[in-house]
């Protein structure tokens, strides 16, 4: 048996590095301010602490741009590198000297150090031929260094004049790389990353002017603002925060929204892992307003990512606002965040302390919770269908609403309606309408009869209550329209047809020879006297089927298959006269008027058939 040590040679790493490491090149600007962030926090936590007696002066960290010779530079104050330093943790890749920092100054705040892997830095090459490192480090009597390396693992370290503490790591942008010395690119990709960093940034641009020969060229600034907000909101306390406070943050972070948001939760985890952020809650009432990518994921406060697919669940990604934890890793690619188990907890994490929230709005206020139900039903629905855990903690405050806009909790709704919606086999009806006004009439025949109707206009109801069918035990959901009332919730009191069976028969024969027998089924059933001559339903089971089909954008052979039960009343006075009409042209008349008002009552009379309809009802009405 051999055992050894594989042997790693850098000149393969390299390529490696520069072209697989990272998949956007963009994020180089990242990693080089991180590490600027980085040295001045350590530089701060060395003052307080008493170990550096330095004057900290102006920290702000430059990016200068610059065109005419081709460079981009990142100038820190911060704590700048000895020669061993550079020797120790520039040319050695992945020796990253956050954790010896962090294990020396036990005091430090690590939440406050981005850098872990150690590899950072030379991301640089991905867009550049050649890095300058020039630095000095706090300890006043440590020579500046210059160190340079092209892109091959050969380095050349030298002695450098500089004076100031810190470091300036110049870039000489390779040809194919140029856009990086746009500053507007620039600018827009330090607003995107390093937003909410906490050292001041500047990024300005440097331009060379021609004076005379023999004169020196001289130099000029541009600068700009500083670029990034050093306390963002989720940093602070929330006990010393208002509501227009989290209003103006939200605006900051989305400056193109017109739509406020309704509420927010501020997240402060400190055990078992280090959470900070604020979700805010949007309105979400139909397909359209389900935006999502509007969560941004940060790191010590640099942006990592938008793209929240499998890091956290999907209903969540409806939300607005920012998550921020050192334990994400800075990610090296996205497949290798989702299978963290750090992002993991920290999902289900936010996902608890939502429906907390939500819970403790319900107990709270009431009355407030009701008012803003309809815009989060949405985002609850959504929960609830795919995530059990997430129905498990809001199926004590999930409101249902009535058409008169009372809203109930599943118990008490139970209790509501228990006495007087149930059928003969013990199960609880919900009756339910998606539109007050075209389901007028069905709606009416349940009030009639003192039921009680729920409101489920909304896009994911059909998906819920397919669920909720299952949650709940002895209940079954039923469309207002989906047969004759007296059908769906069957009592024992059967009624007496009038008509003898022959009579039935015939009547309807008549019926069946005036409507297209494809579409629609004739029944005739013995209803009160008092009820509606001629009613059309439509089969709950169907008509779910096919909602859920036109949901989800798919179509199989029950989306052509609008299947309608044309009800007439055997009891009603004008069956009889039907029956006993001699004239048949005018039977015939009769029959269509009333299966055009049955049409009508479902909103599906339209086009030459609607025409058709009120030239013949002129004509009854003339006689
Ligand atoms: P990481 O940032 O993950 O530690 P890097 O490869 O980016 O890894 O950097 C390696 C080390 O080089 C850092 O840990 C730090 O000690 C040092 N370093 C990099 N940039 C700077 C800087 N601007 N000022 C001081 N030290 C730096």
């Amino acid at each position: 048996m051999k055992s050894g040590k594989i042997n790693v040679k850098t000149e393969n790493i390299f390529p490696i590095i520069k072209k697989f490491l990272y998949s956007d090149h963009d994020i180089f600007i990242r990693e080089l301010i991180s590490n600027a962030v980085d040295a001045t926090q350590k530089l701060n936590t060395l003052v307080k602490s008493g170990v550096a007696q330095v004057e900290l002066g102006d920290t702000t960290i430059e990016v200068i741009v610059n065109k005419d010779d081709k460079t981009l530079r990142v100038i820190d104050k911060g704590i700048g590198m000895t020669e061993e330093e550079v020797l120790k943790y520039i040319n050695q890749i992945a020796f990253s000297s956050a954790e010896e920092f962090l294990e020396k100054y036990k005091g430090a705040d690590s939440a406050s150090i981005i850098g872990h892997f150690g590899l950072g830095f030379y991301s640089a090459f991905m867009v550049a031929k050649e890095v300058e490192i020039i630095t000095k480090s706090y300890i006043a009597d440590a020579p500046a260094v210059r160190w340079t390396c092209d892109g091959s693992p050969r380095y050349k370290m030298e002695q450098h004049d500089k004076t100031e503490r810190g470091t300036e790591i110049i870039l000489h942008i390779s040809e194919e790389d140029e856009q990086f010395l746009n500053e507007d690119k620039i600018v827009g990709l330090l607003h995107k990353y390093c937003r909410f960093l906490p050292v001041p940034i500047r990024c300005g641009n440097e331009k060379y002017w021609d004076k005379p020969e023999g004169e020196e060229k001289s130099i000029e600034l541009e600068r700009p603002r500083i670029i990034n907000n050093t306390n963002p909101l989720w940093k602070q306390a929330p006990s010393g925060l208002t509501q227009e406070d989290y209003l103006k943050f939200y605006r900051e972070l989305y400056p193109m929204s017109f739509e406020e948001p309704l509420f927010q939760i501020h997240l402060n985890v400190d055990y078992p892992f280090n959470l900070t952020g604020i979700l805010y809650f949007p309105k979400v009432k139909n397909q359209l307003e389900m935006q999502k990518n509007k969560v941004q994921l940060y790191c010590n406060q640099v942006f990592i990512t938008d793209q929240l697919e499998g890091i956290i669940p999907e209903f969540m990604q409806l939300l607005h606002g920012v998550i921020d934890s050192p334990d994400i890793p800075l990610n090296v690619s996205r497949s290798y965040l989702q299978s963290d188990t750090a992002v993991k907890k920290i999902s289900s994490h936010i996902t608890k302390k939502v429906a907390d929230k939500l819970e403790e709005m319900f107990n709270n206020n009431r009355e407030d919770f009701e008012q803003k139900w309809d815009d989060i039903k949405v985002f609850i629905q959504y929960g609830a269908v795919t995530d059990e855990k997430f129905y498990d903690r809001i199926k004590s405050f999930y409101l249902l609403k009535n058409i008169d806009g009372k809203y109930f909790t599943f118990d008490e709704y139970k209790t509501h309606i228990e006495t007087l919606q149930k059928d003969k086999e013990g199960n609880l009806i919900y009756l339910y309408a998606a539109d007050v006004d075209a389901q007028h009439v069905y709606i009416n025949a349940a009030k009639e009869r003192g039921y009680d109707v729920l409101w489920f206009d909304g896009f994911l109801d059909t998906h819920f209550i397919n669920m909720l069918e299952q949650k709940l035990e002895k209940v079954r959901f039923t469309r207002v329209d989906a047969d004759i009332i007296d059908k769906l919730i069957e009592k024992d009191d059967v009624q007496v047809s009038k008509l003898s069976e022959e009579e039935t028969k015939q009547l309807k024969e008549i019926f069946d020879n005036s409507v297209e027998k494809e579409k629609f089924t004739v029944k005739i059933e013995p209803l009160n006297e008092t009820d509606l001559p001629i009613m059309l339903t439509r089969n709950e089971f169907m008509r779910r089927y096919q909602d859920m089909e036109k949901l989800s954008g798919q179509k199989s052979f029950y989306s052509a298959f609008d299947h309608y039960t044309l009800v007439v009343n055997g009891n009603h006075e004008l069956a009889n006269q039907l029956l006993h009409e001699i004239d048949t042209e005018k039977q015939a008349i009769l029959t269509k008027q009333l299966v055009d008002l049955a049409l009508l009552s479902q909103n599906l009379l339209t086009g030459e058939k609607l025409s058709e309809f009120v030239k013949r009802s002129v004509g009854l009405l003339r006689e």
